[in-house]
């Protein structure tokens, strides 16, 4: 798996945070997504796909390998 995060799309919303907060984290400047992780392990990978679909501004990019 291969994330990318769009940041001039986030809203820092959070809502990754909550669903993958191993995978994510947010600024604490101004709640833009951190992207900890980009090819996490495999026991993350549902919740990183969830929050892709979760996230309100669709700046989360999942590529399966
Ligand atoms: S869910 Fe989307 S908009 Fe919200 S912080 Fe994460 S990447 Fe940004």
């Amino acid at each position: 798996m291969k994330i990318t995060v769009d940041e001039p799309k986030c809203v820092a919303a959070g809502q990754c945070v909550l669903i993958a907060p191993d995978v994510f984290d947010q600024r604490e400047e101004d709640g833009i997504v951190v992207l900890l992780a980009e090819d996490p392990g495999a026991d993350q990978h549902q919740a990183v796909r969830e929050s892709a679909l979760a996230c309100p501004a669709s700046a989360i990019h999942v590529a399966e390998q």
